[in-house]
């Protein structure tokens, strides 16, 4: 057999495809990377990690407000944009040129090129035209925007990737959705001044989230300002002059300065040329793989969002990781996708690792719910109208702690934590036998004694 010009070719320099590209390369695998946009992918250069720090800076308006009750005076505070956007830039340019340093520490040939598959083991380059052979593929291109049905003025309509360009913060803005980006941008946008509606479709926010999460999330959002609506969809939006008026389902209309849509992300799948090898595209969209990421084709693996499994970017990391453990490490990795911790970055955050109480009552026999809802001790003296959400359930008959909750300050760093216990398979006995630290928010999680409900399933007749 002829040498192949690589041993793995890569299509795709996000999150996933990087990890796995870097892990082939340290067990000697030849690795080419292909990229069209930048190195990084979603997360680093449109997603996590600038929203992230569009997040902070959204959160000095509280504590500039907070000061005041602590005894502070803090004068009149200016907020500038622009200076926010260079910022984030310059650290998005520095975190892309660490990326593209660790690849080339590893050898990892980068190509700046959209690439498509023209065989099982072929790869065209669109810059040049160049084919490259490859012992095996990994696709690891994402996910895109989705923007919905055609509707009139869909064409004004913005995603999160402009959102983090605007040329200026706008003063009244419309989002669509109530998934993770659009209650990250609600958030992000009120805190920095923005006037913000919130436009969504079904009957309470972050669906598939435990209900009493959504309540309370709903709750303060709106408490801070946020006009969540829900039960409505964006049906058209008018420019007129500088401003657009946004008509929704139920005949009224808002004018906004921008109107944001965040309703999902579909898997970059077309015009890879995967059509005609042979790999299938799941019911869901994204390319269908087994427990080891492996395609219909055999030289061909998919990793990340493209493959529409759990849409985070740790997942996508770990995902690339165990391809190279498994094909070049000689040591097949499956990838666990329970029990995966996630954060919201709302404010207040959100933090939520396993079952949700409807899902834990229609899978186990007995459920012991335990939760709380109080008043953050930083409230007290900022007089901030807040509260703060935990919640844990049980599986009664085990005493496993199968799912928790958190609404309120750090929840993402919280569950982080936790969820090395839930994953661990804590029961609640070892929650309670856990000293609290005084005086924090977490050590409700291990002061609940309480039980708020308790559900035994009736037996089948
Ligand atoms: P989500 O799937 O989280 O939310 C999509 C939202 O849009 C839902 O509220 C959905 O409603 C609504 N929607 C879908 N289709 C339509 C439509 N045609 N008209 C109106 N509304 C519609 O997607 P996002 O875009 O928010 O985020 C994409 C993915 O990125 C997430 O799934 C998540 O995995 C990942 N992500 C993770 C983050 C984190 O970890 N912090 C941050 C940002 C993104 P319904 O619920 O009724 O279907």
């Amino acid at each position: 057999m002829a040498e192949r010009d690589v041993d793995l070719f890569v299509i795709g320099a996000g999150s996933g495809g990087v990890r796995a590209a870097r892990i082939a390369a340290s067990y000697g695998a030849r690795v080419m990377i292909a990229e069209e946009f930048r190195v990084g992918g979603t997360c680093v250069i449109r997603g996590c990690v600038p929203k992230k720090l569009l997040v902070y800076a959204s959160r000095f308006a509280d504590e500039f407000e907070d000061a005041a009750g602590f005894g502070w005076t803090v004068g009149e505070p200016t907020f500038d944009w622009p200076t926010l956007i260079a910022n984030k830039d310059r650290e998005i340019a520095r975190l892309e040129a660490a990326y593209i340093a660790t690849l080339e520490r590893w050898k990892v040939e980068i190509v700046k090129s959209r690439a498509v598959l023209e065989g099982a083991h072929t790869v065209r380059l669109m810059s040049n035209g160049a084919r490259v052979s490859a012992e095996r593929i990994l696709i690891a291109t994402g996910a895109w925007p989705h923007y919905g049905p055609k509707i009139p003025g869909l064409e004004h309509v913005i995603s999160s990737n402009e959102a983090l360009h605007l040329p200026e913060l706008p003063r009244r803005i419309v989002i669509q959705g109530g998934g993770y980006i659009a209650l990250e941008f609600a958030s992000i946008f009120n805190g920095l001044g923005s006037e913000v509606t919130l436009i969504y479709r079904g009957e309470n926010i972050l669906r598939g989230f435990d209900d009493d999460v959504r309540a309370h999330l709903r709750n303060e959002l709106r408490t801070r300002g946020i006009n969540v609506l829900c039960g409505h969809t964006v049906a058209a939006i008018d420019k007129n002059g500088a401003e657009f008026v946004v008509h929704l389902s139920d005949k009224t209309a808002i004018a906004a300065d921008k109107v944001m849509f965040a309703i999902g992300r579909r898997p970059n799948v077309m015009g890879l040329g995967i059509e005609n090898l042979g790999c299938k595209i799941h019911a869901h969209g994204g390319i269908e793989v087994d427990e080891f990421s492996r395609t219909a084709v055999p030289s061909v693996y998919a990793v990340g969002d493209v493959t529409n499994r759990v849409n985070l970017t740790p997942v996508a990391i770990r995902e690339g990781h165990a391809f190279a453990d498994t094909v070049y490490g000689g040591r097949p990795t499956p990838v666990d996708h329970g029990n995966v911790p996630t954060a919201v970055f709302t404010e207040p955050e959100v933090g939520v690792i396993g079952l949700t109480e409807a899902q834990a009552r229609e899978r186990l026999a007995k459920v012991d719910v335990y939760k709380t809802s109080f008043r953050p001790m930083k409230a007290t003296l900022s007089g901030r109208a807040t509260r703060s959400f935990m919640k844990l359930l049980v599986d009664g008959l085990t005493d496993r702690v199968v799912g928790c909750h958190i609404v309120g300050p750090d929840a993402g760093e919280l569950i982080q934590v936790i969820g090395v216990a839930v994953k661990m398979g804590a029961t609640k006995a070892d929650f309670d036998a856990t000293m609290a630290v005084h005086p924090t928010a977490a050590e409700e999680l291990v002061t609940l004694r309480e039980k708020a409900a308790s559900y035994v399933r009736e037996a089948a007749e």
